[in-house]
């Protein structure tokens, strides 16, 4: 006889709709690395693929949606891709590239970009759909205190950087972010900057 663990169960709420599609679910168990085709076939941190199985961690995302997300430009909250003018983010931050680079967030910082040019950092967190964004806003109590920030338009350039960890021992908080890349490291999430028209000259002021 197998006794079914309660916190597995098969959940009410739906991925996608109830659940944003890239937030973990307390049924997927972390654990381990090994090469992922989500980076190329790079070693990353594994993860368990239960969506909408126990319960929904809002404060996790699920490492390999997460790679995804930003690899494939998919909407993190249904999922599906976005495409080129209906791309928003509600919590990425205008940055100037030096400011980032000032603080040693090289790799953040799309080498192209001048010093002066406005980016747009968008952490871990992929644009989603504008209709999907303002939907979650007015049901989703989490992001309650996010309702008066508007919405920002994502760019059509950016770079994609990696957020890696130890390889070796538990893959426990990931606190070797931005860390210099030493060998054996696996990949985490991927993180996205966006390059805006925006140029900020006086940029030396935000140091
Ligand atoms: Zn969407």
């Amino acid at each position: 006889m197998s006794l079914a663990n309660d916190s597995d169960r098969k959940s009410r709420l739906k991925v996608g709709v109830d659940v944003p599609w890239v937030t973990s679910w307390s049924a997927e168990a972390v654990g381990g690395v090994g090469p992922c085709p989500s980076v190329g076939g790079r070693l990353a941190l594994r993860q368990g693929e239960k969506p909408g199985f126990g319960r929904p961690i809002y404060s996790q995302n699920h490492f390999r949606r997460q790679r995804l997300s930003i690899r494939d430009m998919l909407c993190p909250l249904c999922g599906r891709p976005t495409q080129a003018g209906d791309r928003w983010s509600q919590t990425a931050r205008r940055v100037p590239a030096g400011v980032l680079r000032a603080r040693g967030l090289f790799r953040s910082a799309p080498e192209t970009a001048s010093d002066e040019q406005v980016l747009l950092d968008c952490g871990a967190i992929a644009p989603g759909h504008r209709a999907c964004m303002e939907r979650s806003l007015s049901q989703c109590p989490h992001l309650g205190g996010l309702a008066n920030s508007p919405l920002l338009a994502f760019p059509d350039v950016w770079k994609v950087s990696a957020i890696t960890v130890a390889a070796t021992g538990p893959p426990g908080p990931v606190a070797a972010a931005y860390a210099a890349p030493r060998p054996p490291v696996a990949i985490a999430f991927l993180q996205l900057c966006g390059v805006t028209d925006a140029v900020a000259r006086r940029w030396r002021t935000r140091l």
